[in-house]
């Protein structure tokens, strides 16, 4: 089904934007969005709030950046200070909501990044993204490629009610299969965000799309209890909860939240040790694994994810995070030199929030790197 949007054609003089640290659940460093507005119009999406700074016109036009392609293009191929690293397309929009199908502006994204083998990771809801299944196994081969279906619950009532222009739960697990089985060098899974308090966060939705996506051939499930409530974005939310037959669970979260951007931490961690049990009993991994460049930030990208993942499990195991972690994994995205090099000449304590624990924790791995110990490593490529 989809709804009558005003489609407008406008050219954009900037494409490609450029994050300070790479995403640290999926790892993009670079974001575009091949269209302003999104025809899926889910009553939940975060892009409604005032800080995103979009127009009213996000329920009602979308926009189609008419030279998208061309201008990623010369980006891509005149800028001396850009590296290869992941892009994501979308964000403040589904990169292959319905207008897709007759623009091609994601397939146009996807042929230059191809041509500039930049890695590329995909959230979507829409079963349309199986149309690129060639060019998506061509990224994943060429460097690497990882595709995530939105999905929260499998109640094809609900699911319509709270995302009612997307793909159904089901059509978009039937997508990830075929994903699976034809480009089987990409990654795919499920983000199984945001799980709404009182409608999705009991025990038989949460086994049930795990179940689901581990029989569909996902390799990962990314999850996030909760969803944001932040000001225009929450009023729309509530009030369509309030209009709906599910009016019975909007004071439940407004109680539940009591004024936050988000539910309380003792309810994030029960939903966290929850998820966390359900993907172990399916024997599914929590996190994607981390696109490698083959240069010199090979092991700073390595032990960058290893300090990630390792804050966000005791975050999930323990309920409490360890941000000297996150924030050396984070700031190593950025060194401009192998932390091989730093190690060997007995910087390490030198690195931005490298503090004793964090240098404890990753100098057995350096002591083991390949690199270290042969002198045809990583510094071939320094
Ligand atoms: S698909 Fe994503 S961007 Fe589009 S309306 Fe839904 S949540 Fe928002």
């Amino acid at each position: 089904m989809t709804k009558n949007f005003k489609i407008t054609y406008k050219e954009f003089k900037t494409a490609l934007n450029k994050l300070k640290y790479p995403d640290s659940w999926f790892w993009c460093r670079y974001t575009i969005n091949p269209y302003s507005g999104c025809a899926h119009t889910c009553i939940y999406c975060d892009a409604r709030s005032d800080r995103y700074y979009l127009s009213q016109d996000f329920e009602t036009e979308v926009i189609v950046k008419s030279n998208i392609d061309k201008i990623l293009d010369q980006r891509l191929k005149r800028s001396r200070t850009l590296i290869p690293d992941v892009i994501g397309p979308g964000g403040v929009c589904d990169a292959y909501q319905p207008i897709e199908l007759e623009v091609e502006n994601t397939l146009k994204i996807l042929r230059v990044i191809e041509k500039h083998k930049y890695p590329v990771n995909i959230a979507t809801k829409s079963n349309l993204i199986t149309r690129d299944v060639d060019i998506l196994n061509k990224i994943a081969s060429d460097t690497w490629c990882t595709v995530g279906f939105s999905i929260t619950t499998m109640n094809e009532e609900l699911a319509h009610f709270l995302e009612p222009y997307s793909s159904s739960p089901k059509e978009r697990l039937e997508a990830l299969k075929q994903i699976k089985q034809k480009a089987p060098n990409v990654q795919v899974g499920t983000y199984f965000m945001p799980i709404i308090p009182f409608l999705e966060d009991n025990d038989e939705n949460l086994e049930t799309v795990i179940k689901k996506s581990k029989e569909a051939g996902a390799n990962f499930i990314v999850f996030a209890p909760g969803l944001t409530l932040r000001d225009a974005q929450a009023e729309f939310f509530i009030r369509k909860l309030k209009e709906s037959k599910y009016n019975h669970v909007a004071k439940p979260i407004l109680n539940l939240y009591k004024g936050q951007i988000g539910p309380p931490r003792e309810y994030v961690h029960t939903m966290h040790q929850k998820l966390f049990d359900f993907c172990q009993k399916y024997d599914i991994a929590v996190r994607e694994k981390r696109w490698i460049p083959n240069d010199y930030r090979k092991w700073n990208y390595k032990i960058s994810e290893l300090l990630l993942v390792k804050n966000y499990m005791d975050e999930l195991t323990l309920g409490k995070s360890n941000k000297s972690f996150y924030w050396a994994g984070l700031t190593l995205n950025n060194l401009e030199e192998s932390i091989i090099n730093v190690y060997k000449r007995g910087d390490l304590a030198k690195l931005r929030n490298f503090n004793s624990e964090v240098r404890e924790f990753v100098e057995p791995y350096l002591k083991k790197s390949k690199e270290l110990n042969e002198k045809t490593g990583i510094d071939k490529f320094l």
